[in-house]
């Protein structure tokens, strides 16, 4: 039977307690509640979000360095400062140059995420400029010259490094790291990578070094929800999946990456996920420089054209 000639069968009395009776349906199936979401969740503007009353001293800054095709970002507040691995070998002395004129002297700490050149390239100049209070890498080792640099540029300087483990935490100030992951398979260097969440009152970053998607599974349900997404390996294709999309559930992404480079990064499917979820991605290649403010409770973006490609 048509809802129309049902309708019209039936006496008005009847028809009321039909339509009340679906409008209660439809209200306590939390179909209303969930559709506020959804559309609270799209119209999301991390520069809008007043997070809530948070006591947070200063400001945390977060620069991801166009380094090319290679990672380099570096987190700075009040209390000090902290290195997320250093580009490629040729990268060395310009971040010297630019931390300098940063007025930085001292790291209180430095993660090299895994042993590839393009993350710990420039590591041997940072060491033997700096001065560097907690140096943390995976504890897998390799055979190249780039990772014989470091750990000569090391022992030089009398540091020793330390493999921190999966939850512990280091605080700079008012700003809490979180070791997410640390990795031990020597056949895939990428795997290795420290997983680090930072978080400042209620803004958070989770930095994600190479992983592939099979580790983005192993800590699906850790706590990584964050603000912003360190996009994993140049935004290959072998990461940022769907399932870790939604669970990290970021309102910006930045890719580290060369522009035209050999490899083809980023690929086309992981700039569509990050699209479909309304996502603001910055790019180094497109962008230059990307610095993050946070006060604990919003974050601001400022780009940085950079005329050398890394
Ligand atoms: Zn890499």
């Amino acid at each position: 039977m048509k809802l129309k000639s049902f309708i019209k069968k039936q006496n008005p009395i009847k028809v009321i307690v039909f339509v009340a009776v679906v409008l209660y349906v439809i209200f306590s199936s939390g179909f209303i509640d969930d559709a506020k979401k959804s559309a609270s969740m799209m119209s999301s503007s991390i520069d809008e979000i007043e997070k809530g009353d948070v006591n947070t001293e200063g400001n945390l800054e977060v620069y991801f360095i166009d380094v090319g095709q290679a990672d380099c970002i570096l987190l700075k507040n009040d209390n000090g400062n902290v290195l997320i691995d250093a580009g490629n070998n040729e990268d060395g002395a310009k971040l010297v140059n630019y931390f300098n004129d940063l007025n930085i002297d001292t790291f209180d700490y430095v993660f090299a995420t895994h042993a590839h050149e393009d993350h710990i390239g420039g590591m041997d100049d940072i060491i033997n400029n700096f001065t560097i209070k907690n140096f943390m890498m995976p504890s897998v080792v390799t055979t190249t010259k780039t990772f014989e640099d470091l750990l000569d540029a090391l022992e030089e300087n009398n540091l020793k490094y330390y493999t921190p483990y999966e939850d512990e935490t280091f605080d700079l100030g008012d700003c809490k790291i979180r070791v997410i992951y640390v990795g031990n398979e020597e056949n895939d260097l990428n795997d290795t990578s420290i997983v680090l969440k930072v978080t400042f009152g209620d803004t958070s970053f989770l930095f994600t070094g190479d992983i592939s998607s099979s580790i983005e599974d192993e800590i699906l349900f850790r706590d990584i929800k964050s603000d912003v997404l360190k996009v994993s390996h140049h935004g290959s294709s072998y990461g940022t999946s769907d399932e870790f999309l939604d669970a990290v559930n970021p309102s910006y992404a930045v890719i580290s990456v060369g522009e035209n480079n050999v490899y083809n990064h980023p690929d086309d499917n992981t700039i569509k996920r990050l699209n479909q979820r309304d996502i603001k991605t910055y790019r180094t290649d497109n962008d230059g420089t990307i610095i993050f403010y946070s006060d604990g409770i919003s974050i601001n973006v400022k780009t940085i054209q950079t005329d050398t490609n890394g």
